[in-house]
């Protein structure tokens, strides 16, 4: 088996990424990016810790504001305000998931789409599924660059997606399509899921429950990305069992795969919004 391994990808992308911002700098602009963390959610705080390193070594500026986790809307949409009119700001992320009382939806929509470098925003994401230029998630991109830097053929072939979340499943699906592969978007009611898979040159599992897809599932050579991101006693393992390495062609690890290509993706897009409004 090839293992797709997610630092060369990453790191090529990270040192385009830190030039870029380079030569933004030398024109008077510093790219930064502010991240909302709401509420002490553990892996949240990881990731926005991982996130703002990042960025120093890009020369990306970053700022992180932690509120508590009785942020109610109103408070969450004075902040997000806040940063939408402050043009020192070209990328917003509010970190998920979010306390009870905060409405998803209503959040994601009160970035400003020219700064909202997670992709979620209704107008970025239209833009993605109408086949036009926006902001796209950064984990969707990260598998498409995965696939591109390891020269896997994406245009005609089959692919399997398992999960379909704004977040990860559903703009995947989109940026593939794009790309002219054939995709299957799989989800807790999809039946004989383990068929579906099999019919898959390549198969990305993006669920959230570890070692859900099992060896039976891929099909001999096929080409696995497994995005899922699972703590357990165990460490950190992905959704694809590890004997499906004894049948795919290729297979993405966990951790070292996809999720430093989805941090390279986020200062790349952050550089863009910087120089889209410059
Ligand atoms: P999510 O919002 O919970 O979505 C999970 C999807 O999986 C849903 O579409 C759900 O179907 C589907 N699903 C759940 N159980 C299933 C089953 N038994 N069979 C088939 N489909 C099933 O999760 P997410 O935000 O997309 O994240 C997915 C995983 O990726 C998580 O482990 C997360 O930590 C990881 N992740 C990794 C990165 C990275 O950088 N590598 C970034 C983001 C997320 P329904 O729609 O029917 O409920």
């Amino acid at each position: 088996v090839t293992w797709l391994d997610g630092r060369p990808p990453s790191q090529a992308i990270r040192a385009e990424t830190a030039e870029r911002a380079a030569r933004l700098r030398s024109r008077g602009v510093a790219p930064c990016l502010a991240a909302v963390l709401v509420g002490d959610d553990p892996a949240s705080q990881i990731y926005v810790g991982s996130k703002e390193r990042a960025c120093a070594r890009a020369g990306i500026d970053s700022r992180v504001l932690r509120l508590p986790a009785s942020t109610t809307m109103a408070q969450l949409r004075d902040v997000l305000d806040g940063l939408a009119a402050d043009p020192a700001v070209h990328g917003i992320l509010v970190q998920q998931p979010l306390p009870p009382q905060l409405d998803t939806s209503e959040v994601v929509a009160s970035v400003p789409p020219a700064k909202d470098v997670d992709g979620l925003h209704p107008w970025n994401a239209g833009r993605l599924a109408r086949g036009e230029s926006g902001l796209v998630p950064c984990t969707p991109l990260g598998v498409v660059a995965l696939l591109e830097h390891y020269g896997v053929p994406i245009a005609g072939r089959h692919v399997v997606i398992v999960g379909r979340s704004n977040l990860v499943g559903r703009p995947l699906s989109l940026l593939l399509l794009r790309r002219d592969a054939t995709v299957t978007v799989c989800h807790s009611r999809t039946q004989d899921l383990a068929a579906v898979c099999r019919s898959a040159d390549i198969l990305v599992a993006a669920v959230g429950r570890p070692g859900l897809i099992t060896a039976d599932m891929a099909r001999p050579g096929a080409v696995v990305v497994d995005v899922g991101i699972n703590r357990t006693a165990d460490g950190v393992v992905g959704d694809v069992h590890p004997a499906v390495a004894e049948v795919a062609a290729a297979i993405s690890p966990v951790p070292g795969g996809v999720g430093l290509l989805t941090v390279a993706m986020l200062l790349r897009n952050t550089v863009e919004a910087a120089a889209a409004c410059c």
